[in-house]
């Protein structure tokens, strides 16, 4: 479990907004980004490189 302190301070480090816990990974609130981190042994991932991109993201290119 994360805990909610913890979220209030996670920004995603690719656009600086703020991620919401989804199921087992934070996602970033910014729909131009998207991005979700996972979460291992409960503690975010919040690296880039680490990171999946949205469906909808993923269809394009
Ligand atoms: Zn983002």
């Amino acid at each position: 479990m994360i805990d909610p302190a913890l979220l209030d301070i996670l920004a995603c480090p690719n656009c600086k907004t703020a991620v919401k816990l989804e199921g087992d990974r934070l996602v970033c609130q910014k729909p131009a980004c998207g991005l979700r981190y996972p979460i291992r042994n409960g503690i975010p991932i919040m690296l880039i490189e680490e990171a999946e991109k949205p469906p909808e993201q993923a269809k394009t290119g």
